[in-house]
């Protein structure tokens, strides 16, 4: 981590787990849970249906409660989509765009791009993820697959907007299949900006969390499975809190 030029954030991200009941009983039990004190900033991105419940027992804590996806456009005839200023009003300061996930639903690069400044017009922080395929690796194109991705999502957006965005870097063959990127090549991802809080999602848990956050260009992790566990989640965010 590099805290003297970044920001460093631990996310988590629920994916469609926990129902509204279930939420409640995670965030009053992690809310018990966090000591007093100076902390790195904390994200939980929830399903939309989990987001008041969340917001509810997280107010007047520094944890920010996120959505796991916007829609870009404002207002209209988009059935079963959320805009970012209904985020913004349910007391959302996070969303998840261009989860791999999203993007094997048909999710393309314009969408991130068209996301991505639909939630920081609404004073969001996008966490705009990039990631490669095991056969992209495997081809040696993970570098150029990358900066492309990440070229698509920030195009047409200032500097100072680019600075206020988190990446994160989740090879795919990484999430949720326990199948970790080593420190190096976790941290290999990040080098495409100094001035933005990098993160790096893929497996990330209590026991490897350390290790891989000692890398100075992670500034942080997205964490799927192990967020839904309150101790679990806790450990991850004590070992960004310390000196790196
Ligand atoms: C994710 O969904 O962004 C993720 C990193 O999942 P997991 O930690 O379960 O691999």
């Amino acid at each position: 981590m590099n805290r003297k030029y970044r920001k460093t954030l631990i996310a988590g991200n629920w994916k469609m787990n926990k129902t509204p009941s279930e939420t409640k009983e995670f965030m009053l039990a992690f809310k018990g849970l966090i000591p007093k004190g100076r902390w790195c900033d904390i994200a939980l991105c929830v399903p939309a249906v989990c987001i008041p419940a969340a917001v509810r027992v997280m107010r007047e804590t520094r944890v920010g409660i996120g959505a796991e996806n916007c829609n870009a456009n404002p207002s209209g005839a988009y059935t079963g989509e959320i805009s970012t200023d209904m985020l913004v009003d349910a007391g959302c300061k996070y969303v998840i765009i261009g989860h791999s996930e999203r993007r094997a639903m048909g999710e393309t690069d314009q969408d991130v791009n068209q996301k991505t400044k639909a939630a920081l017009a609404a004073g969001l922080v996008p966490i705009v993820c990039c990631g490669e395929s095991l056969e992209q690796r495997e081809s040696l194109v993970t570098e150029e697959w990358i900066t492309m991705q990440i070229k698509y999502a920030l195009e047409g957006i200032e500097a100072d907007q680019v600075r206020k965005s988190v990446i994160a870097y989740e090879p795919i063959w990484a999430i949720g299949t326990g199948r970790t990127a080593t420190p190096e090549q976790a941290e290999y991802g990040s080098k495409i900006s100094r001035a933005t809080t990098i993160l790096y999602g893929g497996s990330m848990n209590d026991k490897n969390a350390e290790e891989l956050l000692a890398q100075p260009d992670i500034d942080g992790g997205l964490i799927g499975g192990a967020s839904l566990v309150p101790e679990k989640f806790l450990k991850i965010i004590e070992a960004a809190n310390q000196d790196a």
